[in-house]
C-alpha cells in the first residue's frame, strides 16, 4: 500500500496550503506550485482507481444530481429575532436585562452575571448546515424549514474554505454558517460568463441549489461559519470559546465579531459597521447581537421561532426589485444619449425611486434588458448617482421589448451608435446640447452669474 501512503502525504499537504490560502487569506505557495501537486494527486488517483475521502480532487464537482435528499438536523436551526431600529433594540435589550434579573431574584445562590455581548455581521447568502461525523464531512443541507433542510454535500465540497476533514473526530457535530460570493469573485465570473450574475445572493444561493455541482464550483464560493448548533459531548462556557473552537477545526471564521460589556457601545459599533459595509467584499443585510455567556442563554432560552439570547439588526436594504415600466432617452452635453428607466416606485434605503439609470445600450444588451419592459428587475443604490438597474429577476425574455431610437429624440437627427453608446452628432443644432455646453463652460469658468441656470442658457442659445 505504497502509494496510499504517498497519496495521503499529498492530500495533507493540498489541504493544508488549501486551508492557509481559502481560510487564513495567507497563500503558503505558488499556483503554480500547487497544481503541479495537485496534478500528481490526480495522476495517482487515476491509476489506482482510489479517490480518498478528504481528497480536494473532490472539490471540482462530480456528476449532475438527481435531487435533494432531505437531512434532518441534529437540533433546530433557529430563525432570530428582528430589531427593525434602535429602539427595538433597546427594547430586545431591556428584556435581556429583565430576565436576567428575574433569574437572579429566583436563584439568589447561583446567580446569572450581568450579561456581555457579541456583534457579528450578519451575511446575505444562503445557510449552511455541516455535519462532521469523527472529523468528516458527511453531510451539508440547507437551513430548510428549520428541522429538515435539503442535502447539498457535493455541491458544498466545491467550497474550498470548507474542510472536508477536521480535527475534532469525537461523534458528530453539527456547525452553521452562510454561504456566499464574494464581490470581486462576481465581478471576475461576469467578465466572461454568458450569462451574468446580477446579485451575489442569489448567485450563491442559485450555486449551492443547483443539481450540477460543476456550476457551484464556477461559481467560486465562500463560507463563513458562526455556530455550533449540535454536538454529542462537547460544551462551551461562552461564544468566545465557540469561536475559538470553530477556528481551531479550520472553520472560517470572519474577523470583525467585537465583543462588548455595554450595550451602548453595540450601538456605537453597528452604527460603524452600516457605514463601512459597502467596503466589504461580500454582502451583509445586518449585524447580529447575540448574549456571549451560555448560562444566560440556557436561561433565557427560547419561543417557539428563535432564541431570546441573539437579535438580528436589519440594515437598510441596498438591493431590491421593481417594474421596469418604461426608458426614455435623454441627450447629453457631447450629444451622447442616455437611457433613463421608470420604475414602478419602491423604497429603497428610506428613498421612493422612480428613476434608474441603464447607462447605455451596450448595458442594457450585457445585462439581458433587452426584452424586459414591463418585467420585474434588480435595482441597486449608490451613493453617487441614481439607482442602477442589475438584470431582470427571471431568465425569460417575457417582457416587452426596449426599442432604441434612431433618431435624437431632441432634434430628429439621425443617430450614429459608436461602442455601447448612441451619439446625436448635429452639435450645432440640437438644443439640448448647446443648453448643456453652455452651463457646462459657465460653471466650469465659474463665471461671476450666480443666477445662471438652465433657464438662462436656454434663452442665450436661442437669442
Ligand atoms: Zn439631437
Amino acid at each position: 500500500m505504497e502509494f496510499k501512503d504517498k497519496m495521503e502525504q499529498l492530500i495533507a499537504e493540498l489541504n493544508n496550503y488549501n486551508y492557509h490560502y481559502y481560510t487564513l487569506d495567507q497563500p503558503l505557495v505558488s499556483d503554480k506550485e500547487y497544481d503541479a501537486l495537485y496534478d500528481e494527486l490526480v495522476a495517482l488517483e487515476q491509476e489506482t482507481s482510489v479517490t480518498l475521502p478528504d481528497s480536494p480532487t473532490q472539490r471540482v464537482g462530480g456528476e449532475i444530481l438527481k435531487g435533494f435528499a432531505p437531512h434532518r438536523h441534529q437540533a433546530p436551526l433557529w430563525s432570530l429575532d428582528k430589531a427593525q431600529n434602535i429602539e427595538q433594540l433597546r427594547t430586545w435589550h431591556e428584556r435581556v436585562i429583565r430576565l436576567v434579573n428575574d433569574y437572579n431574584t429566583k436563584n439568589p445562590d447561583n446567580t446569572l452575571p450581568s450579561p456581555c455581548y457579541a456583534l457579528e455581521l450578519k451575511f446575505d447568502g444562503l445557510t449552511l448546515n455541516l455535519t462532521y461525523q469523527d472529523g468528516r464531512l458527511v453531510q451539508a443541507s440547507t437551513r430548510g424549514n428549520g428541522t429538515v433542510g435539503e442535502g447539498i454535500l457535493s455541491q458544498v465540497k466545491t467550497i474550498k474554505s470548507v474542510p472536508l476533514t477536521i480535527p475534532y473526530a469525537d461523534g458528530t457535530i453539527e456547525v452553521q454558517g452562510e454561504g456566499i460570493m464574494n464581490l470581486s469573485v462576481l465581478e471576475n465570473y461576469n467578465k466572461t460568463a454568458a450569462e451574468p450574475l446580477k446579485n451575489a445572493r442569489n448567485a450563491a444561493a442559485g450555486a449551492l441549489r443547483n443539481l450540477s455541482p460543476k456550476v457551484t464550483a464556477e461559481r467560486k464560493l465562500n463560507a463563513y461559519f458562526y455556530n455550533v448548533g449540535y454536538s454529542d459531548d462537547i460544551t462551551f462556557n461562552d461564544h468566545k470559546e465557540m469561536m475559538n473552537f470553530l477556528r481551531e477545526n479550520r472553520l472560517k471564521v470572519n474577523p470583525y465579531i467585537f465583543y462588548f460589556e455595554q450595550f451602548d457601545d453595540v450601538m456605537e459599533q453597528l452604527a460603524d459597521i452600516e457605514k463601512g459595509r459597502s467596503d466589504l467584499d461580500y454582502l451583509i443585510d445586518g449585524a447580529v447581537v447575540k448574549v456571549t455567556d451560555f448560562r444566560i442563554r440556557e436561561a433565557l432560552g427560547y419561543t417557539d421561532k428563535f432564541p431570546r439570547w441573539a437579535v438580528a439588526y436589519k440594515f437598510e436594504a441596498e438591493e431590491t426589485t421593481t417594474v421596469l415600466q418604461s426608458v426614455t432617452w435623454n441627450v447629453g452635453r457631447t450629444g451622447k444619449i442616455t437611457p433613463l428607466a421608470r420604475v414602478e416606485p419602491v423604497d429603497l434605503a428610506g428613498v421612493t425611486v422612480q428613476n434608474c439609470t441603464l447607462n447605455n445600450i451596450g448595458d442594457i444588451e450585457r445585462k439581458n434588458l433587452k426584452f424586459a419592459l414591463g418585467s420585474r428587475v434588480f435595482i441597486r443604490r449608490s451613493n453617487d448617482v441614481i439607482p442602477e438597474i442589475l438584470g431582470k429577476v427571471t431568465e425569460e425574455q417575457d417582457g416587452e421589448e426596449i426599442l432604441y431610437p434612431e433618431e435624437c429624440p431632441s432634434c430628429g437627427f439621425p443617430l450614429e451608435q459608436r461602442g455601447a453608446h448612441l451619439f446625436c452628432n448635429n452639435k450645432t443644432g440640437c438644443k439640448p446640447q448647446i443648453v448643456a455646453r453652455i452651463t457646462h463652460f459657465a460653471s466650469r469658468d465659474a463665471m461671476d452669474i450666480e443666477t445662471f441656470s438652465d433657464k438662462t442658457a436656454i434663452q442665450s442659445s436661442m437669442s
